[in-house]
């Protein structure tokens, strides 16, 4: 029985990946559960899966956890420090880690500290700490095992290849929401209209980043760290079907890609039963029923995430940082209903543009940056409003 804990397990990869494990009956034991603030869905799984602890991040609703699993041997704990320590727990096998933004990095660099393999969908934690979890991984001899459905694809594409025969990443995107809407049109995008994505079933915040397609640049910037490229053999591709997850392009013309049906129940899974891919129960992709499948070059213009994202990497240092900080504040910013979608990326460069600049930041340089960023993204709304 493989041992795993789930952080964010009432998000939308926590409850998917619980959906994965209820196919393989007996295979895994839950160790720990973690959630921000949903209490209710939170003491239903751990009645259902027994872990050894719980932890609700937001400390004032520990009262309401302990008063229904009064009755079991389940330790309840809360807060952000208490999440930290189950996260370096290293009586678990794996952790996943399905948090949302910045929050997720710290995390994912204390499981790695304790050894532990991560099967990451967090892809913030790389965008932020890439160099930091990559050495990490080595000094503990661990593995992260990418969970987002494009490096999901990349790394099976890459299984018995060798790296440095790589000529390209192709990175496919569904292109979003607003694929074929004119810019023009774009101020009175509502955010109705920005949480109705076209394939996939996500959370709020990666579904507002794939209608800015700033998703799209997150995950240039955690391919380039997962996979060992330079960002100039990163392309991006709008693939509006969402069937081909990713491809690679090797030096010599071969083309690989990873197929399938939109759904993060597969790369989840593949990240649990890795290095198998064990039956699943869910619907087989119908190439015939698809008939026709479509691809474009993204609309920088449209767009303007894609640009700002590469030119962080290009940079590098404290802009990457900048850049997923900023992010996380503005779309959050967004959904509260305090700037309009076309104010999302120009406050991204305005931060970007005004922070100072780093080269090697350190987790305590990131902490930081991190501060000085949501601090000024409150304070430009605040003037904007
Ligand atoms: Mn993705």
């Amino acid at each position: 029985m493989k041992s795993i804990g789930i952080l964010g397990s009432t998000g939308s990869i926590g409850v998917q990946t619980l959906q994965v494990i209820d196919t393989f009956p007996g295979d895994y034991k839950i160790k720990y559960l973690t959630a921000n603030q949903n209490v209710t869905q939170l003491a239903e799984q751990a009645l259902k899966y027994n872990p050894d602890t719980v932890c609700i991040v937001q400390e004032e609703l520990k009262d309401e956890l302990e008063s229904i699993l009064k009755n079991t041997n389940i330790s309840i704990s809360c807060g952000r420090k208490a999440l930290l320590e189950l996260a370096g727990r290293n009586d678990v096998e794996l952790v996943m880690n399905g948090l949302v933004g910045a929050a997720g990095m710290e995390p994912t660099v204390e499981a790695v500290k304790s050894g532990v393999d991560v099967a990451l969908s967090n892809k913030e934690s790389m965008v932020m700490a890439g160099g930091i979890i990559n050495d990490l991984l080595k000094t503990n001899s661990c593995n992260l095992f990418p969970v987002d459905s494009e490096h999901s694809a990349i790394w099976q594409c890459l299984k018995g290849e060798n790296n440095c025969e790589i000529k390209r990443l192709i990175l496919t995107g569904s292109g979003g929401p607003f694929r074929t809407k004119p810019k023009e049109n774009f101020s009175s995008i509502t955010l109705e209209q920005a949480l109705q994505h076209p394939n996939w079933d996500m959370g709020n915040k990666i579904t507002i980043d794939s209608a800015t397609m700033m998703n799209k640049g997150l995950e240039v910037i955690e391919a380039y760290w997962l996979f060992g490229v330079t960002s100039n053999q990163i392309d991006i591709i709008v693939h509006p079907e969402s069937i081909i997850h990713s491809m690679v392009e090797f030096v010599d013309g071969s083309v690989k890609a990873q197929l399938g049906v939109p759904d993060m129940k597969i790369p989840i899974q593949y990240a649990i039963t890795y290095p198998h891919h064990s039956p699943a129960q869910w619907e087989s992709l119908d190439l015939e029923k698809m008939g026709t499948l479509h691809f474009e070059k993204p609309d920088l213009d449209k767009f303007p995430c894609i640009r700002l994202a590469y030119e962080a990497l290009e940079k590098g240092g404290s802009s990457p940082i900048v850049l997923n900080v900023a992010n996380d504040n503005v779309v959050a910013a967004f959904i509260k209903g305090l700037i309009p979608f076309t104010q999302i990326p120009t406050l991204i460069e305005d931060t970007i543009n005004q922070h100072d600049w780093i080269n090697d930041p350190n987790l305590d340089d990131i902490s930081e940056l991190s501060g000085w960023t949501s601090q000024f993204i409150q304070e430009q709304i605040t003037t904007y409003a």
